[in-house]
């Protein structure tokens, strides 16, 4: 074990209030393609001739329900074939056995729950891809993979209405909810960030790392190339999250 690991496995042993951020990354090691590059699918555009900006948006939603379906049906059907990986299982029990570790997700997979995350304290920032609702009436449907196989975009059985995903999509608002509980775990502060599988270009990653070494805390990033949040951190682990993030809680709980 190297210095960097063994400072991580100190930390958080002794850690009361922790904050896991995951990102792609994590994911990735499922074998799954990540929301933006959809894993170099789309190389910014799509066969569309859109950016994928547009067509996984809002407005297009509205728009051309097909079209933007197309491409949620793409990531859709890479989530239901995957499957959650060591990386999300040590997570969940991290979670288990530290009662004020909390977890701020950017995925919209759902593997962290699937994996044993608690729901109370998982913020999934940019929503789910599942159960779809009802653009129309607001009735849910569970039936992703069964909409998968059938025409796109899918219906509502009860008023034929658009069904989509609770997912933020590109031109949506953040969930209200989820930022409030980032807040107000904020506003507690924490002994401990850990940024796993994710870039700092959102205020909403940046601001617990920064925050928390104001305050003293400790910060380390899990990532095989880490960008300019490796900058930012007290350690970066240069590796791969469903390698590091097992050994960690073995370490943490030898027992
Ligand atoms: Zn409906």
């Amino acid at each position: 074990m190297n210095d960097s690991m063994g400072r991580v496995i100190d930390q958080l042993r002794e850690a009361e209030r922790v904050l896991v951020i995951t990102g792609a990354g994590i994911s990735a090691d499922s074998g799954l393609p990540t929301y933006r590059g959809v894993g170099g699918l789309y190389n910014g555009h799509t066969e569309d001739g859109l950016p994928i900006e547009a067509a996984l948006s809002g407005p297009m939603l509205q728009l051309n329900p097909a079209l933007c379906w197309k491409y949620l049906a793409e990531i859709g059907r890479a989530c239901v074939a995957a499957a959650p990986n060591a990386g999300h299982k040590a997570i969940a029990e991290l979670q288990q056995r530290k009662p004020g570790c909390w977890l701020l997700t950017q995925n919209i997979d759902g593997f962290h729950l699937a994996a044993g995350s608690p729901p109370q304290r998982l913020i999934e920032i940019h929503g789910t891809l599942w159960p779809l609702f009802c653009t129309g009436c607001g009735r849910s449907s569970d039936d992703l993979t069964g909409h998968l196989s059938r025409p796109l975009p899918p219906r509502c059985d009860h008023c034929g209405g658009v069904l989509r995903p609770p997912v933020v999509l590109f031109d949506e608002l953040l969930p209200e909810a989820g930022l409030n509980s980032l807040r107000a775990q904020q506003t507690q502060g924490f002994d401990v960030v850990l940024a796993v599988g994710t870039s700092a270009s959102f205020a909403y990653i940046l601001e617990p790392i920064l925050r928390t070494r104001q305050n003293g805390g400790f910060t380390a990033l899990i990532d095989p190339s880490g960008g300019e949040l490796a900058r930012m951190v007290d350690e970066h682990i240069a590796a791969a999250a469903s390698d590091v993030l097992p050994q960690l809680v073995r370490h943490i709980f030898p027992d």
